[in-house]
């Protein structure tokens, strides 16, 4: 097949427009739509200090890629890389080499932040204590807020994660099928809470399969692996419906995002933001008087 716009050989055809283009395209294509999102949203301006949440893999990889080249000749626009280190044996320790690799390559400082050191504990010891729920849950709950505190403590206004379009569609239908409809809200923020690093996520409009060929195409380094627990979450049922959807009705995961957006104003109506307190043990914005990582600490018998 052939590119649309130029005539070269195609690398991929999006169903969703019905254009097949060549590597070069597929680049600018991609560039394209997230310099747009960047610009629509103001996600990056002068005076930002951006921390980029970086797991090794090819959405954060392609992340940090489009933000350096992007915004890297401003000095007025610094980046800081953040990677959590969950301890996780045979994923991390590939990953991690990845990310520097990376970092190196634009120039940007790379920061790695263990669960071992903050939380006093790896996940998989932590799972050797407990599976009460999927590994995710206890994963997500000190990532989120190891992140937030990094990026934080480094002076960083804005926190970049490389959530593409494939995970926010699944996180629409997770939180519908887990009858969540509170914390569907919560996916669009409406206000800055204190303590909390603002996020951004410049690739929300890139379906997974093409930030993939991106970053491939790009020759960025980026682990493939996927991290052994990813298997255990309702997530991952979520996203084989989805692709499957999506392979018979393309265009399936813009159509979910469309419509959740037409009805998130009257969600966060419904669901008015409330001010976060300071945990009463770490300090850490939390709902509750006690955080999620003290309550789950105090748990599994991780000395606070
Ligand atoms: S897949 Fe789950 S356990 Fe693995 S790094 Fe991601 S959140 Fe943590
Ligand atoms: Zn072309
Ligand atoms: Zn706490």
């Amino acid at each position: 097949m052939k590119c649309d716009k130029c005539g070269k050989e195609a690398v991929i055809y999006q169903r969703y427009s019905g254009m097949h283009l060549c590597a070069a395209h597929e680049i600018a294509d991609v560039e394209r739509k997230v310099k747009k999102r960047m610009r629509q949203e103001k996600m990056v301006i002068p005076g930002d200090h951006v921390a980029v949440g970086m797991s090794g893999g090819k959405d954060s990889a392609a992340t940090l890629s489009i933000l350096a080249e992007t915004f890297g000749k401003r000095p007025e626009i610094k980046f800081t890389a953040i990677t959590i280190d969950e301890g996780i044996e045979g994923y991390r320790n590939f990953s991690i080499p990845k990310v520097k690799e990376l970092c190196d390559r634009l120039g940007v400082p790379h920061v790695v932040v263990s669960f071992k050191d903050e939380v006093g504990c790896t996940l998989d010891d932590m799972l050797k204590r407990e599976r009460k729920e999927a590994s995710c849950t206890y994963c997500g709950v000190f990532r989120r807020m190891l992140l937030n505190k990094k990026a934080r403590e480094i002076g960083a206004n804005k926190l970049a994660t490389g959530h593409n379009l494939d995970d926010d569609a699944q996180t629409v239908l997770l939180n519908v099928l887990n009858g969540d409809v509170e914390r569907l809200a919560r996916l669009r923020p409406s206000r800055i809470q204190e303590g909390l690093v603002p996020r951004i996520k410049p690739l929300m409009d890139i379906p997974e399969r093409e930030i993939a060929l991106y970053a491939f195409l790009k020759k960025l380094p980026f682990y493939l692996g996927e991290c052994p627990y990813a298997h255990e979450s309702l997530r991952g049922e979520v996203k084989d419906m989805l692709n499957d959807f999506e392979s018979r009705h393309p265009g399936t995961k813009y159509s979910i995002m469309r419509g959740f957006d037409s009805i998130v104003d009257c969600l966060k109506e419904k669901y008015r933001q409330v001010p976060l307190e300071r945990c009463e043990i770490c300090g850490e914005p939390s709902i509750d008087k006690t955080c999620q990582g003290c309550k789950l600490k105090q748990r599994i018998h991780i000395k606070i």
